[in-house]
């Protein structure tokens, strides 16, 4: 590792347009007082706002700062997998637009580094300013995962991190479609730590993660690194055969043997009901698993780019 390392930042940005210059002043400072050579990477995520042109302008101004655009939305996943794919530095540090993820915690992750880790990812020791209802099922979300996953990722950790120049490489082989990043780099290995920093508040703007694309998120995380899902619909499925097995005796018992006229009609009702309802949801596990091998199977590419700002030729 040379001393004057180059360092990469990647933003994501998708309809930011009131925060987007703040975050960079505030990144721009941040790296200026670091005294290395660096580069800011936004990926304009398909904004519909004002996005792209407050960014366009930045790279004229500012010949650190870079622009990858993309032609539509594409998601934040895979708007940082753009961001790494195109950085060249020794070091990659992915943050979020909004200012959630200080940027003044980039120095204590660049000491870390320095001290020899490869990934160093920030925890949330605290959040400020999100709902009580984000709260929750984020806790939940991040320990329901560590449970179902056979992959040791870090709870309370977001995508804002540094990784090094070959983790970066190495996940730039990782060609999946419905990508968990953070996950992704877990599963890499590699020597990690954590900083733990206290995420504010929205500096402006509201969240792009509202309750459908949380869901399909947290899909994407758990499908993405575990068959349990696919085990539990068969450990249910078997449970709740050898209980209506059980219950086909006492009917044939009571049919057989006594002569009670049989009620009939609830229970019938009763037993479809929720045979179907287990039915359909383990054909729904399934089918959550079949639609991601169709999108694998497809081979589309991640990600299409309109226009590149300031980079270099080599790295377009
Ligand atoms: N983002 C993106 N594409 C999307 C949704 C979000 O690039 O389709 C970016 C967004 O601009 C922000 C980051 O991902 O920089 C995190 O999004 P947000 O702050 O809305 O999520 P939250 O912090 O509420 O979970
Ligand atoms: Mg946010």
């Amino acid at each position: 590792m040379s001393d004057k390392a180059v360092i990469s930042i990647v933003v994501a940005a998708y309809n930011e347009e009131e925060v987007i210059l703040e975050s960079y002043k505030r990144l721009k400072k941040v790296m200026d007082s670091i005294n290395e050579p660096y580069e800011i990477i936004f990926v304009n995520d398909g904004s519909r706002d004002k996005t792209a042109v407050i960014l366009n302008e930045m790279c004229v101004m500012d010949k650190n700062c870079k622009l990858i655009d993309f032609s539509r939305n594409f998601g934040q996943q895979v708007a940082i997998t753009a961001g790494m794919d195109h950085s060249e530095g020794d070091a990659i540090v992915v943050i979020d637009a909004d200012l959630q993820d200080p940027p003044e915690v980039i120095p204590k992750m660049i000491e870390k580094w320095r001290e020899g880790y490869d990934v160093v990812y920030g925890k949330r020791a605290e959040r400020k300013g999100e709902s009580v209802f984000k709260k929750i099922t984020a806790a939940v979300f991040y320990r329901f995962l560590r449970k179902m996953t056979d992959v040791e990722i870090p709870v309370d950790t977001g995508d804002f991190r540094l990784i090094d120049r070959k983790v970066c490489d190495a996940l730039k082989s990782i060609n999946e479609k419905n990508r968990y990043v953070r996950g992704l780099i877990s599963w890499l290995g590699f020597r990690q730590t954590g900083v733990e920093f206290v995420r504010d508040k929205r500096f402006a703007g509201e969240t792009k993660y509202p309750l459908k694309r949380m869901i399909k998120f947290a899909f994407d995380a758990i499908t993405s690194f575990s068959y349990k899902p696919l085990k539990l619909a068969t450990y249910l499925g078997t449970t709740v055969s050898v209980l209506s097995f059980l219950y086909l005796l006492v009917v044939l018992y009571q049919r057989i043997f006594t002569n009670q006229v049989q009620p009939g009609w609830a229970s019938t009702l009763a037993v479809n009901l929720v045979f179907n309802g287990i039915v359909l949801i383990i054909l729904g596990v399934i089918g959550e698993y079949i639609g991601r091998i169709y999108d694998e199977a497809k081979g589309r590419p991640l990600y299409i780019i309109r226009q590149f700002k300031n980079f270099r030729d080599d790295k377009k």
